[in-house]
């Protein structure tokens, strides 16, 4: 089967602008796996649950009217790609996310997204859950100060409000929640190489992939 690139990395290390260039330098498809996530987490909001009923959550995944187009997602027919990225729907995201039901309904829906000529897939479990198999797995980390900084400029340029110390905040206990749970937690998977993104830029992580997938 298609070969497939895995970044998996808590949340803001940059793995989504990374996987869409890396993916764009080799002419592969991307899966960006946090949207289903957030897309849950909308429904869930819209029929007025607040990610507390694992059954409702993990219906409303299994039955998720999603489409991905190139630089936005529907659902439903309605373009919620800017809704999905605000900080509440991302927050809901990391807690229906913790439900195992959830996570099983989203699992082939994510593995149907391997096609030829390959896929380059972000999340959390990439590695170690949806894709075992994948040839090459990246754990792309970077410390928490910068990734509240670099979610702190691409909230304000994207047009919304938001204030550095709510968000490191928010990181923190995302990444507590997305490392601590029970269910496939954020680890590394054995045959990851880490990358820190801390202080290099985008070019270089992504020329760093681009080195390891040609070696
Ligand atoms: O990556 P993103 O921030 O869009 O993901 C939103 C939430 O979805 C994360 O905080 C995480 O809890 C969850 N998620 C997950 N597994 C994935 C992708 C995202 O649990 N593969």
């Amino acid at each position: 089967s298609a070969p497939v690139i895995t970044i998996d990395g808590p949340t803001a290390s940059g793995k989504g602008t990374i996987a869409q260039r890396v993916a764009r330098a080799l002419g592969w498809h991307v899966l960006d796996s946090g949207a289903l996530y957030r897309l849950t987490a909308l429904a869930v909001l819209r029929e007025g649950g607040d990610g507390s009923d694992e059954a409702q959550a993990a219906r409303l995944a299994r039955h998720l009217d999603a489409r991905f187009e190139s630089d936005t997602v529907f659902l439903g027919g309605e373009d919620v790609g800017r809704l999905i990225r605000q900080e509440a729907v991302g927050n809901l995201a990391s807690r229906v996310a913790a439900w195992p039901a959830v996570r099983e309904a989203l699992l082939a829906r994510q593995q149907d997204f391997r096609r030829a000529p390959g896929l380059v897939a972000d999340g959390r479990d990439m590695g170690t859950v949806v894709f075992p198999d994948a040839p090459l797995k990246i754990f792309l980390d970077a410390g928490v100060e910068v990734r509240a900084q670099r979610r702190h400029k691409q909230l304000k340029d994207k047009g919304f409000s938001a204030n550095l110390d709510d968000l490191l905040q928010d990181l923190r206990s995302r990444d507590a929640r997305d490392r601590g749970r029970a269910h496939a937690p954020l680890v590394a998977a054995a045959d990851a190489v880490t990358v820190d993104s801390s202080h290099q830029g985008i070019d270089d992580v992504v020329r760093q992939v681009l080195d390891l997938w040609s070696a």
